[in-house]
């Protein structure tokens, strides 16, 4: 004879609390969520030193989910041991969201399940985006999302509809047209020096400065990038900053050498000045743009600076073209 028992409700279950990428967007930094998605990339783990000289592993593991949105995963330790295969589907337990170049990303705290197909079938969240991402339609549509790259017009025309509260962040394939650095235009401030200030400094005596932020008495301010360029694709063109080390890639030389020129009396370093300022215009490169809302004097407007910039690989380029073309089956 059989009797019914009930559930133990003194033994703990594992709970998850499944967040799609989409809803993790809106999460803040430091919030932790669980996650179930599809391994989209997997880099090999590489072992970092830490503050106290000991030696461990991370990893980075690019994931989809049914939200159709990517989000990048750092994992460490014993983890990056893991053999994650593309594709396959693995579940997180406490990640951590935060956020770096403006995207939110994730570290793993603690468990990794991995699996294939046969993922535990009483979570059925699981089981329903499992069924969802196994469709070839969801992962085609992934690759072009992540792809995805906004005309400098689209831009424009989004601004009156984005958020004032927040910032957004936009990629974009455009040519720098031209980087102010006339006479009356200042491209470089001058910093305080100590590493975690680097805030304006202004003159209290000859060759003395005081930061205004920490207070900081220096003789050797350092000068920084705050460029402001035009930038420009087929569609339109868009006024946008860059500071001090987008600007020392973009223009190849430190701030205090271009201070340095722009001071000299001597004709050729003029020229030379000229010469650098010119080098990187009408070249394309890929960029990440952020816009914020900024409001001063009672003037309103979205300011653009540049966070992340790279040349256009031509190479890297066709290829991304081959592979949309090869994704768009014929009906
Ligand atoms: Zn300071």
């Amino acid at each position: 004879m059989f009797k019914e028992v009930y559930d133990d409700n003194s033994i703990p279950m594992d709970v998850f609390r499944f967040h799609t990428i989409s809803q993790i967007q809106a999460k803040e930094s430091g919030e932790i969520v669980d996650m179930v998605g599809i391994i989209f990339q997997s880099s090999n783990p590489n072992e970092i030193t830490a503050r106290n000289g000991d030696k461990v592993f991370r990893k980075n593991l690019t994931l989809y989910d049914a939200s159709l949105q990517v989000i990048d995963i750092t994992l460490w330790g014993q983890s990056c041991k893991v053999n994650f295969e593309k594709n396959k589907m693995i579940i997180f337990k406490n990640l951590k969201v935060g956020q770096y170049l403006g995207k939110k990303c994730l570290v793993s705290i603690s468990r990794t399940v991995v699996i294939t197909k046969d993922f535990p079938m009483h979570v059925k969240e699981v089981r329903e985006i499992a069924e969802l991402l196994e469709e070839k339609s969801t992962r085609q549509e992934v690759e072009k999302k992540n792809n995805q790259r906004y005309l400098l017009l689209d831009l424009i025309n989004m601004q009156p509809n984005l958020r004032k509260s927040e910032r957004h962040y936009f990629e974009v394939t455009a040519s720098i047209i031209h980087i102010q650095s006339d006479s009356l235009s200042t491209f470089y401030y001058l910093s305080c020096p100590r590493d975690n200030c680097l805030k304006k400094v202004v003159d209290i005596s000859v060759d003395c400065w005081k930061c205004l932020n920490c207070h900081e008495i220096t003789r050797t301010p350092k000068p920084r990038y705050t460029l402001n360029m035009m930038i420009s694709d087929f569609s339109g063109s868009l006024w946008v900053n860059a500071f001090d080390s987008i600007g020392e890639s973009i223009l190849g030389h430190p701030a205090s050498h271009l201070k340095h020129l722009r001071e000299s009396e001597r004709d050729d370093d003029k020229q030379e000045l000229m010469r650098i300022m010119k080098n990187p215009t009408s070249k394309e490169f890929n960029m990440r743009l952020m816009m914020k809302h900024e409001e001063y004097k009672g003037r309103e407007e979205w300011k653009g600076s540049i966070l992340k910039i790279s040349p256009l690989e031509y190479q890297d380029e066709a290829k991304k073209a081959l592979q949309l073309l090869g994704s768009l089956e014929l009906q």
